[in-house]
């Protein structure tokens, strides 16, 4: 059995390959469990260098690996770039944590308890397919700058970068076994690695669909879990805001990654009276917005991923949709679809509510900042979002009423190498990125020693 890769902007075959299944999750998974052992014993200072010789080399492969994903995701090849850095830049940041697995000493009657960040085994890394390398690069740093070994299931849309990725980690001097990279469906590759008896933990980005199935299938065998899932955020635009800047901004934040982005400022919340002033300074940004081949440098947005992808964006505008500014987008192959603004769009469309996943965003204006914070909240997800206000204080008001995991203010850019990333409410559970993310990747031990 095969698994073809299409290229989204031509619909051309970018490659087959043996499509993976269970019998190849169980031996990826058998591989991991036997490398175990000695990955955990490299010694901490050994560790972080290789984890240094891992990021030499993607940093010497990154316009091939930025090619490679441009052509394969669909997306313009300065965001191509600009996410392989961050990938470099996550295997750095985590190269210092072997030597920073911290413990405590604790006082208690009759000796000291010290505690231990132990490794917790095989890890499972399930990933999408909007930011291929970059989100598997998140999971994969943390988890083996902790001393597990891991067996990563790339969606089967977007394999070729994680394949990759298998051989560096080779090259670098990763040993055999530590890193398994199994290239098939969710519904086989995947859902063994979830009900796997020797997969310690599942470290998860995807829809709360299939989240929400993970959790159940992990849960057999007490499997730790995280969750990254989707979001519905809120880009909220107060009337005193610098308003030529957010409306220059709100097209990247929510049409970047041609809308295929779990952080998309969707759901654009505009002050009532500065609807008018808003909306046209939006459609000249819109209008601007270079869509075309990935692989021109001017190119700002690409193709959807698949036929499929473009078919369920299509349905959230129908023929007698409120379409209030429309951008452009090519004829012929390719799985295109223009960027498009809805307005005005009640509180219960499905527009509003779903995650659309794709370049189409509402405009829902707001009275004050009490209705601002209640329409900003009025959704099962919790992701990300912006405050675009010259208030400071409102701005943290705000910025603390909004449940959400990551926020940006007079910004729509919050993710970060060092900053932690994760959702509240159905957007999931855990943190990557960050200080913290280690800690998702590690058990806490308690030895308590008789004095
Ligand atoms: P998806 O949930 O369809 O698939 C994600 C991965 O899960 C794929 O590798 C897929 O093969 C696998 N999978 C599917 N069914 C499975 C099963 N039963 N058992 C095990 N694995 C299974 O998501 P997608 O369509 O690839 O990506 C889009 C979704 O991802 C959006 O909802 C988006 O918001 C979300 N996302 C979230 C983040 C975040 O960090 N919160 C980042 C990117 C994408």
């Amino acid at each position: 059995m095969t698994l073809t890769v299409l290229e989204p902007a031509t619909e051309r075959v970018l490659a087959e390959l043996p499509r993976a299944g269970v019998e190849d999750a169980d031996a990826a998974v058998a591989r991991a469990k036997a490398a175990f052992g000695a990955w955990r014993a490299v010694s901490p200072p050994d560790r972080a260098r290789l984890l240094h010789r891992l990021a030499d080399s993607l940093q010497l492969r990154h316009e091939e690996l930025a090619v490679l994903e441009a052509r394969n995701a669909g997306k313009p090849i300065a965001d191509a770039r600009g996410e392989l850095g961050m990938v470099v830049d996550t295997f750095r940041y985590y190269a210092a944590a072997p030597e920073r697995a911290l413990g405590d000493t604790i006082p208690v009657p009759g000796g000291i308890a010290m505690t231990f960040r132990e490794p917790i085994g095989v890890v499972a890394l399930i990933t999408p397919w909007n930011f291929p390398l970059t989100i598997a690069s998140w999971k994969l740093a943390p988890a083996l700058a902790a001393g597990n070994t891991v067996v990563l299931k790339p969606a089967e849309l977007t394999p070729l970068t994680a394949l990759e990725f298998e051989r560096i980690a080779l090259e670098a001097g990763i040993p055999e076994g530590v890193v398994n990279v199994v290239a098939g469906p969710g519904s086989t590759a995947g859902a063994r690695l979830v009900e796997h008896p020797d997969v310690a933990k599942v470290a998860f980005t995807g829809s709360t669909e299939v989240g929400r199935r993970i959790a159940a299938g992990a849960a057999q065998t007490i499997k730790r879990v995280t969750l990254e899932l989707g979001g519905k955020s809120a880009n909220v635009v107060f009337a005193d805001a610098d308003l030529q800047a957010a409306a220059a901004a709100a097209p990247s934040a929510v049409f970047g990654n041609a809308g295929q982005d779990c952080c998309a400022r969707s759901r654009i919340l505009v002050e009532r009276s500065a609807l008018d002033a808003f909306m046209e300074a939006l459609e000249e940004s819109v209008e601007a917005l270079r869509v075309g081949d990935p692989l021109d440098e001017a190119t700002q947005m690409g193709p959807l991923i698949s036929a499929g992808q473009r078919e369920t964006v299509a349905s959230f505008v129908p023929p007698d949709a409120p379409v209030a500014i429309r951008g452009s987008a090519p004829d012929g192959p390719g799985y295109w679809f223009p960027p498009t603004v809805l307005c005005p769009v009640e509180p219960d469309d499905r527009a509003v509510r779903e995650e659309i996943f794709g370049p189409v965003a509402v405009v829902v204006p707001f009275r004050d900042e009490a209705e601002a914070v209640a329409l900003a909240n009025d959704t099962i997800y919790g992701l990300s979002g912006s405050i675009w206000t010259r208030d400071g204080a409102k701005a943290l008001r705000v910025a603390r009423a909004v449940e959400t995991g990551v926020l940006s203010i007079n910004s729509n850019s919050s993710v970060r190498v060092a900053t932690p990333f994760g959702g509240f409410k159905q957007s999931g559970y855990g943190r990557e990125l960050g200080p913290h993310a280690v800690d998702h990747y590690t058990e806490v031990k308690t030895v308590y020693y008789a004095t």
